[in-house]
């Protein structure tokens, strides 16, 4: 995959947004109502093109009635949303949400794609999609046995130097989930960087159930929340 060119030109005219920094309170932006206030180099101001381009895309109707169903869905994790004045009250987990976004689009065969240090997390996720009248196919990360030193890696590059080491293959996963006829996959617990090439490779849509965090037992926005404090070293990264 190619990375991105940052010093590709740019259209002096269409500064590059920045809504992560955006110092509007959230109630009155200007992407949350016509009459919001724009932030700094805000895209909902300046970017009437690419918005253009990406709303055409609408007229898809598979891709319009996938974003329907995924709309309707969004609202449904949200109760007693009659109630005025409204205060969000969420009820649905996310493994709850997959089930019945699966279901709103008549899929009926998952495929469910994971890493080698989730199989106990994998089991139960199977059976719970299955619990709820799902077929399931499922492909761990490692599947195929494809050594290391197909990369062009050596011992050194491997977890446990001195035996054989697999690569991890996400593009095998993603070949033989579509291979199979899964209509929606799952991710669960791939690498960073493993997850992007099956995002690359999977012909059928995929979301994911959980991404792998070594460290903090997969919730990756621990380390985030602690960024203040206890993880400031990220804030303060050693010199490059
Ligand atoms: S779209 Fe505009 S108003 Fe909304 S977050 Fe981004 S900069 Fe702020």
């Amino acid at each position: 995959m190619k990375p991105r060119d940052k010093h590709a030109p740019k259209d002096a005219e269409t500064p590059a947004p920045a809504c992560a920094s955006c110092h509007v309170a959230q109630a009155k932006r200007a992407c949350r109502s016509p009459e919001g206030l724009a932030g700094k180099d805000c895209p909902t101001e300046h970017q009437a093109a690419v918005l253009a381009a990406a709303n055409a895309e609408y007229a898809d109707p598979a891709l319009a009635e996938f974003a329907r169903q995924a709309s309707l869905q969004e609202a449904a994790c949200y109760a007693n949303r009659h109630e005025r004045p409204y205060v969000m009250q969420p009820c649905k987990t996310r493994i709850q949400e997959i089930c019945e976004f699966a279901r709103r689009l008549g899929y009926r065969r998952l495929g469910l794609a994971f890493c080698a240090g989730l199989v106990r997390e994998a089991a139960a996720v199977e059976e719970i999609f299955e619990q709820h009248g799902f077929e399931v196919v499922s492909v761990l990360c490692k599947a195929g046995a494809t050594p290391k030193e197909d990369l062009g890696l050596g011992d050194e590059d491997k977890i446990y130097q001195g035996s054989f080491e697999a690569m991890c293959n996400p593009v095998f996963q993603a070949k033989l989930l579509d291979a199979q006829g899964s209509q929606f996959n799952v991710l669960l617990g791939l690498c960073v960087g493993h997850d992007s090439m099956f995002f690359k490779y999977s012909q059928a849509p995929t979301t994911v159930l959980a991404v792998k965090d070594r460290v903090t037992g997969h919730n990756p926005l621990a380390a985030v929340y602690l960024s203040d404090v206890y993880y400031q070293k990220l804030k303060k990264p050693p010199p490059a």
